[in-house]
């Protein structure tokens, strides 16, 4: 058994306790034994890490993009030099196995690098008031809010903190109770890269404290936040409340994937069957409703049936592995009352684990679930699950297809499978969904290109190149200059 982790704050480049020492314990969800005792993040803590935030901003904005990059690279290297323990530090949190890790590391690591290279915040310029040279300036907020979930920590915490560091805030995280500990590591980075101090602050706890006193605080200008549409609304209210501080959202999701009869049947098995179970179905973006042209129903489910079978169940630290256990006893409870829920509702269950013996399963691990023919206005339909379960219903024509697929309040990402550009083509524009595969679906995506919800899914976009423009606020400036006529 290894040593009982025990993490601090970083506040001001100084690791330290929570103020009253106030902690809280993290099990691993595959042995169940304690890995670490967290720091518990109280109000005093969060006014001083915005405090010490405030404080850094005057020297950290005035600096030039160049020079913010440089500890931003440092970041980066160590994230490359220390990728095994980042792996193995999100394993024993909450069991993502260590054999996928390598994309969370290589997309911190492109986020670092491009945002030291790439922060040029330009405004525009305009004649075209006569009498006016006119321009706007984009401008750094001062203090930024960072909150972020447990799924893939690494991802989120830079793809926020980057870009707003690199516009010239500074930040203060709040990384999840379930998943503290490569934000903890990172922490440990911040002076060694060369950060001044309260540029980066890294708090951990839970969202009903510290959470909700950033989602309150008046001196936090803007937030950003990654997490289900349940907490993203108590934050938009929070924010409400108290400053109306510019909020960036990206929520939960039920994603669509429609496979027409002309679909490649296989490949459509295979990528939704990763979409839906990698990461044991902890995924914003998983396809967890398909809906599958009714001739081919059969074929689609004996093709993804078998495939969810070869996943390879077991201790998530160990190489070979590909399906950890549910991040903690509360998501493992939570996914089985859906699926206690399917078994009464859906028209068949098909239970990949069913028979299987394997002695590396621990008691959060669960095997994938197929429902077939659940009702459309079930629970197991409108809610996201967060678990390895997938719907597959049916569809006769492309109308209703695309009805079904639009019937819901979350709007992240919806993918289709056909042989038929036109078709492909058509209801690529009528799906309601920040993002949208043909003839692909999630986890593919792009750098480049906004990552982001419609509807109850969120209102930002995040990518290499729009993500700054969340921590940038606009000013224009009129400048009467005499002899400059229209
Ligand atoms: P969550 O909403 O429970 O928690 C996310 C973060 O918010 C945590 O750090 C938590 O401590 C904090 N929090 C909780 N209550 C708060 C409050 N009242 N005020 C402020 N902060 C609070 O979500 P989760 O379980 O950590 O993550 C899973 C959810 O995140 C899923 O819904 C998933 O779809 C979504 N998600 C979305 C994306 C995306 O890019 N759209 C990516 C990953 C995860």
């Amino acid at each position: 058994m290894t040593d009982v982790i025990e993490t601090q704050l970083l506040i001001n480049n100084k690791l330290v306790p929570a103020s009253d020492n106030g902690t809280f314990e993290l099990f691993s969800p595959h042995t169940g034994n304690l890995v670490a005792k967290v720091a518990e993040a109280t109000l005093f803590d969060v006014n001083a890490a915005v405090d010490a935030a405030q404080a850094a901003f005057p020297a950290w904005s005035a600096l030039s993009p160049l020079q913010r990059g440089v500890p931003l690279k440092k970041l980066a290297e160590l994230h490359i030099s220390e990728k095994d323990e980042l792996a193995r530090l999100d394993a024993i949190s909450m069991g993502k196995p260590i054999s996928t890790h390598g994309t969370d590391v290589s997309y911190a690591v492109t986020q670092y690098n491009y945002f030291a290279e790439a922060a040029y915040p330009q405004g525009h310029t305009s004649l075209n008031t006569p009498g006016f040279l006119n321009m706007s300036l984009r401008q750094p907020f001062g203090v930024v809010a960072v909150i972020i979930p447990w799924n893939a920590p690494l991802i989120f915490f830079s793809k926020k903190v980057a870009p707003a560091l690199a516009a010239g805030n500074c930040v203060v995280v709040k990384s999840s109770e379930k998943a503290p500990l490569t934000s903890w590591k990172v922490s440990q980075w911040i002076e060694k890269c060369g950060f001044p101090p309260g540029v980066i602050n890294v708090l951990s706890g839970h969202g009903q404290t510290s959470g909700q006193a950033l989602a309150e605080h008046m001196k936090v200008r803007a937030l950003s936040f990654t997490g289900s549409t349940r907490t993203g609304r108590a934050i938009a209210i929070a924010a409400a409340k108290s400053n109306l501080k510019k909020v960036v959202f990206e929520l939960g999701g039920k994603s669509p994937s429609l496979i027409f009869d002309d679909a490649d049947i296989e490949q459509a098995a295979k990528e939704t069957e990763l979409s839906i179970n990698s990461n044991s179905g902890q995924a914003c973006f998983a396809s967890s409703r398909i809906y599958v042209q009714e001739s081919i129903k059969d074929k689609f489910i004996e093709a993804f049936a078998r495939i969810a079978k070869a996943r390879k169940l077991g201790d998530p630290t160990c190489l070979g592995i590909n399906h950890g256990p549910q991040a903690d006893k509360t998501q493992y409870e939570t996914v089985q009352k859906y699926i206690a829920l399917g078994k009464e509702e859906a028209g068949s269950t098909i239970d990949t684990g069913a028979g299987a013996t394997n002695n590396e399963v621990s008691p959060h691990h669960i095997h994938p679930v197929i429902f077939t023919d659940v009702p459309e206005d079930s629970r197991l339909t409108k809610e996201e699950i967060f678990g390895p379960v997938v719907i597959v219903n049916t569809f006769a024509t492309e109308a209703e297809a695309i009805a079904k697929a639009n019937d819901t309040e979350f709007g992240l990402y919806a993918s289709l499978y056909t042989k038929d550009l036109e078709r492909a083509i058509r209801v690529a524009k009528k799906l309601e969904s920040g993002m949208l595969g043909v003839n692909c679906t999630s986890p593919t995506t792009c750098l480049d290109l906004p990552f982001g919800g419609w509807k109850g899914s969120g209102t930002g976009r995040e990518s290499l190149l729009e993500s700054m423009e969340h921590y940038l606020e606009v000013k224009s400036v009129y400048v009467r200059v005499s002899g400059i006529g229209g």
